[in-house]
């Protein structure tokens, strides 16, 4: 009988006691909606915001209710319409494609290195080949691209960078923050996310013009001087008459459970790291893994793991699921041929227009993912490296 892990994979902590006590009061007062407030009442979504633009270090932040929504908002705000090519991560989750196709754009994918960053030789490619005027950049499972290059490639050809940061709230590159690069960035506080709302998002942006847009778009009926983190009222001259009302308000008791986290991120980020590093440690003493290289200039949040086996067949990446399911380990793989959960491929989302990714799909061929909840403690994560690494071997064998 092969050893195995016992723990689970898909609890979450419970949420801190703050921020079930905030939620209570709002319950309790009936005023879940974020206008609904007293005369000079900044409500907990004006306070939130207000408490995000400070941490994130930016001039502006609008709640929304998704990361997805926040992507949609973002690439109007930023003038995509029907028809126009946007840049985005060959390799990525489905509702950043998804978001470009619901703006009418038409995704235009580009290769990633085996470090799952985008390749910036096939950006500056397809920028040229495509003449598209924005990227999307999906910060993948938390790995920063080499952003003064990207930011470079792009500002040279004239290309509006909207940063997907679902993966790296808190992150950081070269001591700024992720989200801070590009002229828009997206955040997730969806449960799976740094934060846990169930759903919900984040815009922030130090572009006042980008903010009132996203604001009218947000749908927020003209009661825009309530925000917490929003542009002076001239900013709003145009966007109130001309942004479509795409209603996508975070409400009040989603706001009042994220305030008390806001305030836990840092340490949260520090006992990711800690997994994360118990977990690298442990594959890398086995040479059929590869991890990914983090590096020098990233300051990493690993709220999850990657690593390839490059030479193995779909075959035994098949068999290391089963291997590692056995020994209750749940492992993810992004060469499986039909969609599943949260892991897809270019291939499956018929909705964006076929293209030739030969280096994305030889990496994803035998990628694997693992989430690293905070209910592994440090020794359940040291266990898990070695039956995977057990799995690995007995597949080999
Ligand atoms: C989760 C996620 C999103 C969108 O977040 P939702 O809040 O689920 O809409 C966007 N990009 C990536 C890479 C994600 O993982």
């Amino acid at each position: 009988m092969a050893r195995r892990f016992t723990g689970t994979f898909t609890q979450q902590d419970a949420l801190p006691a703050e921020a079930i006590a905030a939620a209570v009061a709002v319950l309790q007062s009936g005023r879940l909606h974020r206008y609904n407030l007293a005369a000079d009442e900044v409500g907990e979504v004006a306070h939130l915001e207000a408490e995000y633009r400070d941490w994130q270090g930016c001039d502006y932040c609008l709640a929304v209710t998704s990361g997805g929504q926040a992507l949609q908002i973002a690439l109007r705000a930023c003038g995509v319409s029907a028809g126009d090519p946007v840049l985005t991560n060959g390799f990525t989750l489905a509702p950043v494609p998804g978001a470009i196709r619901a703006v009418g754009g038409q995704p235009v994918l580009v290769e990633i290195d085996q470090n799952l960053r985008l390749d910036p030789q096939d950006l500056q490619t397809r920028i040229e080949s495509s003449g598209a005027k924005v990227l999307l950049l999906s910060h993948m499972r938390g790995h920063l691209c080499d952003m003064d290059r990207v930011m470079q490639i792009c500002d040279r050809a004239g290309v509006t960078v909207i940063e997907d940061c679902a993966h790296t709230m808190g992150a950081g590159w070269a001591g700024r923050r992720s989200g801070n690069f590009g002229k828009v960035a997206c955040f997730s506080t969806q449960t799976y996310k740094h934060m846990n709302s169930g759903e919900g998002g984040f815009l922030t942006t130090n572009d006042a013009g980008v903010a009132a847009r996203a604001t009218i778009l947000s749908g927020s009926y003209m009661l825009y001087d309530r925000h917490g983190a929003g542009p002076d009222p001239q900013a709003f001259d145009q966007a109130r008459y001309e942004m479509p009302n795409c209603s996508a308000r975070m409400d009040a008791v989603r706001a009042a459970i994220l305030r008390p986290q806001l305030a836990h991120l840092e340490e949260n980020i520090a006992r990711w790291n800690a997994r994360y590093a118990v977990v690298e440690r442990g594959l890398q003493a086995h040479n059929l893994i590869a991890t990914i290289d983090l590096p020098s200039q990233e300051s990493h949040v690993g709220s999850s793991i990657q690593f390839r086996l490059p030479e193995f067949s779909a075959a035994q990446c098949r068999g290391v699921i089963a291997a590692a399911a056995q020994r209750g380990v749940e492992l993810k793989w992004f060469g499986a041929p039909e969609p599943a959960g949260f892991t897809s491929s270019h291939q499956s989302w018929r909705y964006v227009t076929a293209q030739e990714l030969p280096q994305t799909d030889r990496i994803m061929a035998t990628l694997f993912d693992m989430r690293l909840p905070f209910r592994f403690s440090e020794a359940d994560c040291a266990l898990i490296a070695e039956l995977i690494g057990e799995a690995v071997m007995e597949v080999a064998a």
